[in-house]
């Protein structure tokens, strides 16, 4: 399976970077709704939440602790900043591999839809 995540991962279309390691990468949302919106995305193809296994559990952390090493460097740390991951149609996904949206560096309303 491929995703356009998958493309940005294999270098086929550009994304700007923040962070990479072997398990994750992290970029820069090409449509940010907020100072920081940076997206962290498993290497693994994993279409949603509902994919994920026991098996995934150490990757799913590892995200949260991706994003919170990202938001200390942009140091958005302190204020606050919100951790999403929309989950199939009705969550608002559009694109189909997890990830996790680190969004922050102002005051964000509080919304469900
Ligand atoms: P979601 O709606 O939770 O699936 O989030 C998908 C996010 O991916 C949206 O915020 C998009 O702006 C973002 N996005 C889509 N294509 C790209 C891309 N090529 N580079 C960076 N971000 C992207």
């Amino acid at each position: 399976m491929d995703s356009i995540f998958m493309k940005i991962i294999r270098r086929e279309i550009p994304a700007t970077i923040e962070y990479e390691d072997d398990e994750v990468i992290a970029i820069k949302d090409i449509n940010p709704v907020a100072p920081v919106h940076i997206l962290i995305i498993p290497k693994k193809f994993i279409p949603t939440v509902n994919d994920a296994s026991e098996a995934d559990a150490a990757l799913l952390g590892k995200m949260i602790l991706t994003a919170k090493k990202i938001a200390a460097e942009k140091g958005i740390a302190e204020d606050g900043y919100r951790l999403v991951m929309n989950v199939g149609k009705d969550g608002g996904q559009t694109v189909f591999h997890i990830h996790l949206h680190l969004i922050g560096g102002k005051k964000l309303a509080f919304e469900t839809a």
